[in-house]
């Protein structure tokens, strides 16, 4: 199982981290090793003083395909949820300005929650997903799939002719606007809709 990931892929998030917005989407992976099992805690790891939550619409492959077509991409997933892209941000930032890869700071162990899949029917609102990200109660993060710069389809179609997309694959189609630090302590519960998918506890 690989996990796929949008970067940049809403305009106010990429404003608020002052990145340009791209005109194909922004890959990246993270390793098998980066969901959490069960109901464990997300552990702040030590190479990190700001770890930063990044509320995602995930999505997952339920057929292996390759070179899709995007008008046919929607039979690539039934289900969605919503997942956080744990991202080091003092670490990214230190990569980033050196013109280095990403993944030590976003493919960590845990760094990759996701909560229970719904049908992506379920998922819809007029068209189109909407989730929050509640942090200690407070809403901090909130989106829809209508704001997305790549649509689901379009990122399925696009990294499709790079990686072959097998079933179980799960894609992270990027965050909203909204992104910040997590301490030991903190809880999370992500929602699609009015329903509650994703909990996490930090450490
Ligand atoms: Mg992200």
């Amino acid at each position: 199982m690989k996990i796929i990931c949008v970067g940049r892929n809403y305009a106010e998030h990429a404003k608020e981290l002052n990145n340009p917005v791209n005109d194909k989407p922004v890959i990246f992976l993270k390793p098998e090793t980066a969901p959490l099992i069960g109901k464990l805690p997300f552990f702040i790891p030590d190479f990190s003083k700001d770890v930063h939550h990044e509320a995602e619409i995930v999505v997952r492959i339920n057929k292996t395909g390759k070179n899709i077509e995007e008008k046919f991409a929607h039979r690539y997933y039934n289900d969605v949820t919503i997942g956080i892209d744990f991202t080091a941000r003092d670490l990214q930032s230190e990569l980033k300005s050196k013109g280095l890869p990403w993944e030590l700071s976003k493919a960590f162990d845990g760094s990759a929650p996701f909560g229970e899949f719904i049908p992506k029917e379920t998922a819809m609102r007029d068209g189109a997903i909407k989730f929050h990200l509640l942090k200690n109660g407070a809403v901090v993060q909130e989106g829809t799939s209508a704001d997305m710069i790549f649509h689901i389809d379009r990122i399925i179609s696009f990294v499709s002719e790079y990686f072959t997309l097998k079933i179980g694959d799960l894609i992270f189609t990027g965050t909203p606007k909204g992104v910040g630090p997590v301490k030991s302590g903190d809880l999370l519960e992500g929602f699609i809709g009015d329903k509650r998918l994703l909990e996490v506890k930090v450490r």
